[in-house]
């Protein structure tokens, strides 16, 4: 599966680490992450939990929360232009400086190198990362290294050129009017086919062309002026480029009336159409599918068209529309595409629709950090590999597969013993805890690049070369058994995600740093932040989420009736408990809504806990600055999970996110502990205890 055209049916980044993707979206500033910087930089950090962050004021069975987070969170005013700010936040900016600082470094080494095809990892990206850089030069070239796409674009005459435009354009991942990209088939996960999905439109959505409501309008008005903007820029006088802008736009408004809006588009149950080559070529008897499968190398097998009347639609623009209509509407998007990486005009009129408008950005990203983004972006295991080598030693992995060992142990002796689940499930849930296809910092094979060209001076050849060896790759795994190893995103980042589909979990390099995993930290601190967080996120191939996909990957309710009825009469328990957790006067948690992460929260604790007692049958935790290794382990899961957020985003989050707010992932799935109890020696009336007979248990 291209990244380009990840797949929301079956991909969730997770949330259990990474709290809300809106955090990512926001950048601190400098200074802010120069502090938080500071800890990680001294030789890995500490041994123990953050004392420096506690407030020992409080007592651990009133606010444990606060106990934990107490002194941090004074200490760490949310950032004026952000909404929250956590630990969490902090190490996605450490994980920028990290990978900065390599590729500054290689930038300069590489300037030493010789340059050409088959060039080593370092001079491919010091040298991609130095043509990005070089500000100047690119600014010199102007639109220069675009003539020759824009010349064949200008040159086009009739419906077959329009055509081969399309292909070359689909080359770098441009998708206009649509995109084909490799898929798990839906049918048989085992076999990987090529999808073809909508693509097209300039906006993010359907929404967005046909909408009443004015913030849709309004965005049209602006957009019509960008399309306009970018077209003078690339040479068309105003008139021509007005005209061109209409266009433009009533063509993507045709393409948005066949498609899905992005929530649909994201369903299994509306983009599931296996469709046989024969058939494709029916749908859309006005485009020319053998040359393109010729050209893209692609078998002319089964495919599946998420689709389908939108593919109708392009059948009746391809016939409808002028080729001078089409003109217009690939060079704008080429033009929209490439405007990134070329001159200082195009990147700030794209900055300022896509970003300061569209994106509410208050300022451009630096240039060093949009640069990295770039070599992520093409290079993405190359850069991995530099990272690894400095952040994540052998040592580390290790370590990680330990955990990892002992986590999986504990969860399949929990599944033995819980009292809901059937003889005949508890044997299907083993099974799949089994298969689970964990992989821990960076893929088993790494990618071999010596097939790509990147050039010290010329910032656009490279995009162009990385794109296609990306698209090529990507088009090389359709009709092949499915690559349960290959990577959707690069080693160094600091994210992670499930494909639910593959019951595959990928834990990069970069994500695997404090405050999740931490290799200078004792045991009981890991086993409380990465122990917890990734057992949680097992617990959803075998819980409620997970009973829907069979142990293959297909749609299958594998749970008895009775399982289900059993399972529904102790969520009840967890529905109460955070109906009664409230972030202001009658703001409570919808405990539906946050049940099923709720639940994995509490088995997280529980197993996480049972399989560092089993790692310190082994290998023992001392005492550290005072506190026993249970309570180490407590207080990992609130300091790793602990966040400040405004009053008004927590109203906004208990509406639409499926996780309890920090605050909550902490003292819910605590409370309901009899170890947490015992660990912080709290009376039976404590506020943090739940009276025995209270308690919720799932796993
Ligand atoms: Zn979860």
């Amino acid at each position: 599966m291209s990244r380009q055209f990840i797949s929301a049916v079956t991909v969730v980044f997770i949330a259990t680490f990474t709290l809300a993707s809106c955090e990512t979206l926001e950048s601190a500033p400098a200074k802010v992450a120069a502090r938080a910087d500071t800890k990680s930089e001294t030789g890995g950090g500490r041994e123990g939990i953050e004392t420096g962050e506690l407030n020992q004021k409080v007592d651990a069975c009133t606010d444990f929360y606060e106990f934990a987070n107490g002194t941090w969170r004074n200490q760490n005013p949310i950032p004026s232009n952000m909404q929250r700010w956590s630990r969490r936040v902090a190490a996605r900016n450490t994980n920028q400086q990290h990978v900065q600082g390599i590729l500054e470094e290689l930038s300069q080494a590489s300037l030493a190198m010789k340059t050409g095809r088959g060039g080593n990892t370092e001079q491919l990206l010091g040298d991609h990362y130095a043509s990005c850089m070089n500000e100047a030069g690119i600014d010199a070239l102007g639109l220069a290294p675009l003539t020759p796409l824009l010349d064949e674009i200008n040159n086009m005459r009739n419906m077959a050129d329009v055509q081969r435009v399309i292909r070359r354009l689909h080359e770098l991942a441009i998708p206009v009017p649509f995109a084909i990209a490799s898929a798990t088939d839906y049918h048989e996960p085992a076999n990987t086919i090529a999808n073809i999905v909508a693509g097209g439109l300039g906006l993010a959505d359907r929404d967005f062309y046909l909408q009443a409501e004015p913030r849709f309008v309004d965005t049209r008005a602006k957009y019509k002026t960008h399309i306009v903007n970018v077209l003078k820029l690339g040479g068309m006088g105003d008139t021509q480029a007005s005209d061109a802008a209409d266009s433009i736009f009533a063509l993507e408004k045709r393409l948005a009336e066949a498609s899905l809006n992005s929530a649909t588009a994201g369903e299994q149950v509306t983009t599931d159409h296996k469709t046989s080559f024969a058939q494709l070529k029916q749908l859309a008897p006005h485009f020319d599918w053998e040359q393109y499968f010729a050209e893209a190398k692609l078998p002319r097998a089964d495919l599946n068209v998420a689709e389908p009347k939108f593919i109708a639609q392009m059948d009746n623009l391809l016939q409808e529309t002028p080729v001078a209509t089409w003109k217009s509407y690939l060079k704008w998007h080429l033009l929209d595409s490439a405007s990134p990486w070329l001159s200082s005009p195009f990147v700030e009129e794209s900055f300022s629709f896509r970003e300061k408008y569209l994106g509410k950005a208050t300022a451009m990203k630096p240039r060093q950090e949009r640069c990295a983004e770039s070599v992520d972006a093409l290079l993405g295991e190359a850069l991995g590999k530099k990272y690894v080598e400095k952040y994540f030693p052998p040592a580390a992995k290790a370590k990680v597969q330990e955990i990892a060992r002992n986590l999986f142990a504990a969860l399949k002796n929990d599944v033995r013993t819980v009292p809901w689940m059937g003889a005949e499930t508890k044997r299907k849930a083993l099974e799949k805890i089994a298969d689970t296809n964990l992989q821990i910092g960076y893929p088993d094979q790494w990618k071999d690049y010596s097939r790509l060209t990147i050039r010290r001076d010329a910032l656009w050849a490279n995009v162009v070369a990385g794109r296609k060896f990306n698209v090529d790759e990507d088009r090389q795994q359709i009709g092949k058994p499915t690559n349960r190893n290959f990577w959707l995103i690069a080693p160094s980042s600091p994210s992670a995600y499930i494909d639910l589909q593959l019951n595959k979990l990928v834990l990069p390099a970069g994500f695997l740093q404090p405050p999740y995993f931490n290799f200078a930290a004792s045991d009981a601190v890991n086993y409380g932040a990465l122990g917890i967080g990734l057992a949680h996120d097992l617990t959803h191939a075998i819980d409620s989420n997970g009973s829907e996909t069979d142990i293959s990957g297909r749609p299958q309710k594998w749970w008895t009736v009775t399982d289900r009825n059993e399972f529904d009469r102790r969520a009840q328990c967890v529905i109460d408990q955070y109906e009664g957790y409230a972030i202001e006067a009658g703001a409570h948690h919808d405990g539906k809504r946050v049940l099923s992460e709720a639940i994995g929260d509490q088995g997280g604790v529980r197993v996480a806990y049972l399989a560092l007692q089993k790692s310190m049958q082994q290998k023992p935790v001392p005492m550290i600055d005072g506190f026993t290794p249970e309570q180490q382990f407590f207080i990992s899961w609130a300091q790793s999970t602990g966040a400040a957020m405004r009053l008004e985003a927590q109203r906004q989050y208990i509406k639409n996110d499926p996780h309890p707010t920090p605050k909550f992932r902490v003292i819910g799935p605590l409370s309901n502990s009899p170890e947490f109890q015992q660990a912080f020696a709290c009376k039976a009336n404590a506020a943090m205890v739940i009276p025995p007979e209270k308690r919720c248990a799932i796993w």
